[in-house]
């Protein structure tokens, strides 16, 4: 075994339904990974969520978001549930989530959808399209018109009741998130495709300008640009031309959940919530999944990957982190399913055995 050389502070958030189920088997993940590659893991749990909410009366105690802060990197399981789900406003779980962002300043999300060639048949296309495809969506989360002033309601010269909403980017704001993308493309292909809308929206002819700008820092990137209509269009038609995408939060939000439907498993599939310093938020796209909560038939590997992520995005251990996605395809490989990715011919597994099977492919990696 190889002496520790380097530590991380990680804070473990499980939340609410398959939350802690999944976060258990990441956490184990993390461990043995990292250990394999001289990194030693200080772990906190910290209450989030509904079960925060039970247990202090607020969805993200101070505590929870001051540990946040001062550790390395946040893993999060999930939150919500039937349970608060006619709480107060500001007193749901998610709100939780949302002062969490907030407190952690995470400005730039990253959700990738990658299509196993193990799992191509759970995605909603062709296999001759699906088969190959490996892109990362990287979207603005704090600004533009989710946040912009004005907004509201308001009546029109003709005394009809108008709803309006402002897009707005500033310079610094296109700036900081162009430079995570430029990172991430690094990390991957070194093919960045930044869409907008650049022909209607000025908020956009910025957003060109300034990427375009900020492209010459990173030669060795190939910079394209879309406009989002046709995105959308080339995102079903061909998704394997992408490698790295960029865009606004209004039109992120939009294009990162038709991407995870070409993957079509929302068992599988991580994401990452990068700031400009300080710890970055990991955690997987799915819910809290009360339905199959507290019954072990959750998929871990959304969350494990989100490890992976954590390593990668996060921390740039990026040698222990492929050792996680490996361990993952090896493990599907070895025909190991829960029951959201089943097909004929496979071991169906609870959430406890899947991640005992992934320490079982780590392990055999060495
Ligand atoms: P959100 O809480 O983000 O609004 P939601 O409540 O609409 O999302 P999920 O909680 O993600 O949705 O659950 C949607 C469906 O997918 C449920 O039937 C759930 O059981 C299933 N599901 C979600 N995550 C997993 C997982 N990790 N493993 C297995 N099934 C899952
Ligand atoms: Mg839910």
């Amino acid at each position: 075994a190889t002496t520790p050389t380097r530590s991380y502070s990680i804070t473990l958030l499980p939340g609410d339904g398959i939350g802690p189920e999944v976060i258990s088997v990441a956490k184990g993940v993390l461990s043995l990974a990292g250990s394999l590659e001289g990194i030693e893991f200080g772990f906190q749990e910290m209450p989030m969520g509904g079960a925060a909410l039970d247990l202090t009366g607020v969805p993200l105690p101070d505590e929870t978001l001051s540990a946040a802060r001062q550790s390395d990197a946040v893993l999060l399981g999930a939150i919500g549930g039937y349970k608060w789900d006619n709480n107060e406003k500001h007193l749901k779980p998610e709100t939780g989530l949302l002062q969490l962002r907030e407190g952690l300043k995470v400005f730039a999300n990253l959700r990738p959808a990658t299509v196993l060639p193990q799992l191509v048949d759970a995605s909603t296309l062709k296999k001759e399209v699906a088969e190959g495809v490996d892109l990362m969506v990287v979207r603005e989360l704090t600004g533009g018109i989710y946040f912009g002033k004005p907004r509201g309601f308001s009546s029109n010269q003709n005394g009809e009741e108008i709803g309006f909403n402002t897009e707005i980017y500033a310079t610094s704001e296109i700036d900081r998130i162009a430079r995570v993308a430029f990172e991430t493309a690094r990390k991957r292909h070194r093919k960045l495709c930044s869409v907008d809308k650049a022909n209607v929206l000025e908020a956009s002819m910025l957003w060109r300008r300034r990427v375009t700008a900020i492209a010459l820092e990173y030669p060795d990137v190939e910079l394209t640009h879309m406009y989002v209509d046709n995105a959308a269009m080339q995102l079903v038609r061909n998704p394997k031309q992408f490698d790295t995408i960029v865009t606004n939060n209004i039109f992120g939000d939009i294009l990162s959940d038709e991407a995870s439907m070409i993957t079509g498993s929302i068992g599988m599939l991580p994401s990452a919530s990068l700031g400009e310093k300080g710890p970055g938020l990991f955690e997987p796209i799915h819910g809290s999944a009360p339905d199959i909560a507290g019954q072990d038939k959750a998929n871990p590997l959304a969350t494990v990957l989100s490890a992976a992520m954590l390593l990668k995005y996060g921390l740039g251990e990026k040698n222990a982190a492929e050792r996680i996605e490996a361990a993952v395809l090896d493990t599907l490989n070895r025909g190991f399913r829960t029951g959201d990715i089943y097909s004929d011919g496979n071991t169906l597994v609870g959430c406890k055995q899947m991640g005992e099977e992934v320490l079982k492919s780590v392990e055999s990696e060495v």
